[in-house]
């Protein structure tokens, strides 16, 4: 299968970060933390971007989180930590952009709903934050959701197809008049002022086929970067699939310049989870490379013992909590492919496939495990220690394809499996 081309855009600067048909495409994080916590904000963005996150949006919602947002890039930069911060506004972001200079000043973008920038005032109150991101130099986001669509604008479409010959049907309707309020504020964010350059679009909706339409729709109409998310996308596995499964049917189309993958996590649980499923969405389709890849097969009544699973998992974890380390010191190891296989039947091929790959013995088989090094056998391990010494094979396999200049932390393999 052969993707599309990227569709072609202009490139916005969020930050320092490029985003546009000619750049990869980037990752981006939300927190949940409270903003007026400048402490825990700043931590959580600080995880969030040492996940891979290139930019992270916090929710700027009242005057104390305004007040804090200096505070909290000023506590990242203190961090080392030079991620662009975004600012989410509904319903009172012109009193709190222009209330807090500083706040305006510190982020790198403003996030506006068209749907949630006031009633009767809305125009007014749109062009006074576009107005301001003019003044501070700064590009927007505007994102347009489902859930909060610009009720006057809806009504004005339903009523006009209601009057048509032929009306279309209604959740044409609702899609055409998300566009509309999506391409309508492009419209009068340029006429303030705003660069054509300076302007960023989403339009995010809850179902995958929704999703995938309005966005090929979008896509059609205008050359702005694309913010590609399914909002609401729920918990775990199938918050996951339904945003792997949108997703990649846009980016296949060569739709879309930057992703979130909205995941609700479980109550205290990690919020860099969302980071590291967008990133394997674009890895998995060949995209851009974040980590080494492990090629596990799934097992079957040839594997009896957990053996394998324990191993697959292991070698996981090691390659994740090792890319800190490699990440900027082995360039190319982000590429890499070990493949972790159960048995003699798919093992063999598959790990010759792989980098490096490793076939343990399924039940029945000799206790032994040969591992394959670029596609030819290297060695053949036996005993309970097999796990620890490829993991030695792994990490000089890895000191010798993807040379440094500079000195790289030794593998603390005892920690990847303590
Ligand atoms: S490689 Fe072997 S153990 Fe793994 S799924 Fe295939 S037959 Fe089963």
């Amino acid at each position: 299968m052969s993707f599309a081309p990227r569709r072609p855009t202009v490139t916005a600067h969020v930050g320092s970060v490029p985003i546009g048909s000619a750049h990869p495409v980037v990752v981006q994080s939300m927190t949940n933390t409270d903003t007026a916590d400048a402490e825990g904000t700043a931590q959580q963005v600080a995880t969030l971007a040492a996940a891979g996150s290139q930019i992270v949006r916090i929710t700027v919602n009242n005057e104390a989180a305004a007040a804090a947002v200096p505070e909290i890039v000023s506590r990242l930069t203190a961090m080392g930590v030079a991620v662009p911060i975004v600012g989410d506004f509904h319903y009172n972001g012109h009193l709190l952009l222009a209330k807090y200079p500083e706040c305006a000043r510190a982020l790198a973008k403003y996030r506006i709903n068209p749907g949630n920038v006031g009633g009767k005032r809305r125009d007014e109150n749109f062009r006074t934050i576009v107005q301001l991101a003019v003044d501070n130099d700064k590009p927007v986001r505007i994102g347009v959701n489902w859930g909060s669509l610009d009720q006057d604008l809806l009504t004005q479409f339903m009523d006009e197809n209601a009057r048509a010959g032929s009306p279309r049907t209604a959740k044409d309707v609702y899609m055409e008049a998300m566009l509309a309020s999506a391409l309508r504020s492009a419209e009068l964010a340029e006429e303030v002022g705003l660069g054509h350059d300076r302007i960023l679009i989403s339009a995010k909706v809850s179902h995958v086929p929704d999703l995938v339409e309005v966005y090929e729709r979008l896509a059609s109409r205008c050359d702005y970067p694309l913010h590609l998310g399914l909002t609401e996308a729920g918990m775990g596995m199938k918050g996951q699939v339904a945003s792997a499964a949108a997703l990649a049917i846009l980016l296949t189309k060569g739709i879309g310049d930057t992703i979130r993958v909205s995941l609700t996590p479980k109550p205290n649980g990690d919020r860099s989870e969302e980071v590291l499923v967008a990133q394997q969405i674009l890895q998995s389709l060949g995209l851009r490379n974040f980590a080494p890849q492990v090629t596990a097969c799934p097992g079957c009544g040839r594997t009896t013992s957990t053996f394998f699973q324990h191993m697959a998992e292991d070698i996981q974890t090691y390659l994740r909590e090792q890319m800190p380390v490699w990440r900027g010191v082995r360039p190319g190891v982000e590429t890499m492919n070990v493949a972790v296989m159960g048995c003699v039947v798919n093992g063999p091929g598959e790990s010759k496939h792989a980098n490096i790959g490793i076939s343990l013995p399924g039940t029945f088989e000799d206790p032994k495990a040969p591992v394959y090094v670029d596609g030819k056998l290297f060695t053949t391990l036996k005993g309970d220690k097999i796990v620890q010494e490829f993991l030695v094979i792994l990490e000089e396999y890895v000191a010798r394809t993807y040379p440094s200049a500079g000195a790289v932390a030794g593998a603390n393999i005892e920690h990847a499996l303590a």
